[in-house]
């Protein structure tokens, strides 16, 4: 079959032939038909120090995606051949206290598929089904194919109450302006977002977001007086992975403020002072709750909230040369690769 293979260890990505996977007697097998571009899959096709550190050459990528179960495994009962189905790609023990209380989200011993396994950039993906997600058929496949990201910004917005609430979202990223448009479906009262990206600004506000800041010329100061706001944040989402981003919302929270903390920092020295004076909360967010987020960020489709805004490019896989150039221009929302034909 097909599959975007990290072959070599070195930048890149090549189309390759590569054998179908073969499925266990828990697996179920998947015809893929879209699969989305994760930032993940940028640094693995750039192949900088953490893909070098992390991937194992050679490795079929890919994580974000959407198709329907070909084949199944003999203790798979309750799904069936045709099925549209996505899944969560953190394969996690089963085994270990938080597997068992429920809380697979915190397994000790995540493997990813498509980092450290087999992975969906390819025409057939085999998962235990207890990754299977079972889609509403009704949810158009490109949204989908971005159910994965979807999860990691209904994750994070969901964490704390927002009903009334005033919320910073620190980078607009794909994760960042989905995660808008959710705040204000949850009841925020103002979502200000701030990044270095006009593009991803404009987007921002347009899924949604009362304000927005660009921080080379702008302060967030600006958008608490403009709100006419007295104290500052009640809710934060880190989601940039940059230092600068964290400490200026670390700054701006009110007292007793609460932040979820989704971008992956690189060493970074952080305002203690403002933490601890301020008696602020900071919670890390990894992943997707398996499976109340993929119930919740279902639910809000289905009630409403609509994401395709955020998808700008679509290519056939073939082209995912061009997909990967859309991701690093910066002018990109969600890229989506077909595999249909
Ligand atoms: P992205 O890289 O597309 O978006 C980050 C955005 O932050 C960009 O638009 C960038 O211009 C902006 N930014 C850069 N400097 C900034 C600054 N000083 N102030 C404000 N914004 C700034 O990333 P994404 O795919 O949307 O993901 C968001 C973050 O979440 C990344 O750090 C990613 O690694 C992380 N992530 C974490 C998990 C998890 O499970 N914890 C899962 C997925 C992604
Ligand atoms: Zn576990």
């Amino acid at each position: 079959m097909k599959a975007l293979v990290k072959k070599y260890p070195e930048p890149g990505l090549w189309l390759d032939d590569v054998p179908e996977p073969e499925i266990g007697i828990n697996d179920v097998l998947i015809k893929i038909e879209k699969t989305a571009i994760c930032g993940t899959d940028v640094h693995i096709y750039n192949w900088d120090e953490w893909a070098q550190k992390t991937i194992k050459t050679p490795m079929t990528v890919g994580h974000e995606f959407v198709g329907r179960i070909v084949d199944m495994g003999s203790n798979v009962h309750d799904l069936k051949k045709g099925d549209l189905v996505s899944g969560e790609g953190h394969i996690v023990c089963g085994r270990c206290r938080n597997c068992l209380a429920g809380r697979r989200h915190l397994c000790k011993d995540t493997k990813g598929v498509g980092v450290n396994r087999t992975g969906a950039y390819a025409e057939y993906l085999a998962i235990p089904v207890t990754n299977v997600w079972l889609c509403d058929p009704n949810i158009p496949t490109d949204v989908l194919s971005c159910f994965d990201p979807l999860g990691n910004a209904t994750h994070t917005a969901l964490e704390y109450d927002l009903v009334g609430e005033d919320v910073l979202i620190t980078g607009a990223g794909p994760i960042g302006i989905m995660s808008v448009a959710i705040a204000k479906k949850a009841g925020a009262r103002y979502v200000v977002v701030t990044d270095v990206n006009p593009h991803r600004l404009e987007m921002a506000k347009a899924m949604g977001a009362d304000h927005t800041v660009d921080v080379r010329s702008e302060k967030i100061e600006d958008a608490i007086k403009a709100l006419a706001m007295t104290e500052g944040f009640d809710v934060g989402f880190e989601m940039s992975g940059n230092p600068t981003a964290f400490n200026d919302m670390i700054h701006n929270m009110a007292h007793g403020g609460k932040i979820a903390l989704l971008g992956i920092l690189p060493e970074t020295s952080i305002d203690w002072d403002a933490v601890v004076f301020n008696g602020l909360t900071i919670k890390g967010i990894y992943g997707r709750r398996m499976y109340e987020t993929w119930y919740k960020m279902t639910t809000l489709i289905q009630s409403g909230l609509d994401i395709t805004p955020i998808i700008t490019h679509r290519y056939h896989y073939t082209e995912f040369e061009k997909g990967f150039e859309a991701m690093k221009s910066g002018k990109s929302g969600k890229v989506v690769l077909d595999w249909t034909s």
